[in-house]
């Protein structure tokens, strides 16, 4: 049909090493958190909250996203939302079925409602939030029985590194303030 479209899905949306036949689930969602977490770094570099999140469907790559409000002046500017908001626009559908949304922090109650009215079929994320978390620590929105959507979950993965990234930018700014 588009097919600007389809040139645009370069070999560079996907894993460089192909998970093979043998690649568990777990090597899979690794190998995708890890640029998750590239993006994390990124956001770092630019002074906002290292987050990064990545939206896969078929094994391609087509969102990305940083945490970026403060640059932005967008309360809204979290990683989920940029990376859905370009993922929506690169399949001109606001609706991302059958997508993967890998985060490298457990999304917050405004991203959870995002990924809810997005229809993402997964989510992956890495570190827990013990302050803000709305996929099990503060609340549980993805196991309200009366929503209607129910994205299947997955946490804890690569949850020391993505964790680690958060640690590191508090305390070089705790230093930075000193
Ligand atoms: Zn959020």
């Amino acid at each position: 049909m588009n097919h600007t479209k389809t040139s645009n899905m370069s070999t560079d949306n996907r894993l460089s090493h192909q998970p093979t036949m043998r690649a568990t689930q777990t090597d899979i969602d690794q190998a995708y958190m890890q640029i998750a977490l590239d993006l994390a770094h990124e956001a770092a570099l630019a002074g906002e909250v290292p987050v990064g999140a990545i939206i896969v469907k078929d094994g391609i790559i087509i969102g990305r996203g940083s945490n970026a409000p403060i640059g932005t002046h967008d309360p809204s500017a979290h990683a989920e939302i940029a990376a859905m908001r370009d993922a929506a626009q690169k399949i001109s559908n606001y609706r991302l079925v059958d997508c993967t949304l890998y985060v490298t922090l457990e999304p917050c109650a405004m991203c959870t409602g995002a990924i809810q009215h997005a229809r993402i079929a997964r989510l992956v994320f890495g570190a827990s939030d013990p302050k803000t978390g709305a996929c099990g620590s503060v609340v549980n929105l993805m196991a309200e029985p009366k929503l209607n959507h129910h994205t299947q979950m997955s946490g804890g993965i690569m949850a020391k590194e993505c964790g680690a990234e958060l640690s590191q930018f508090f305390s070089a700014r705790r230093k930075a303030i000193k």
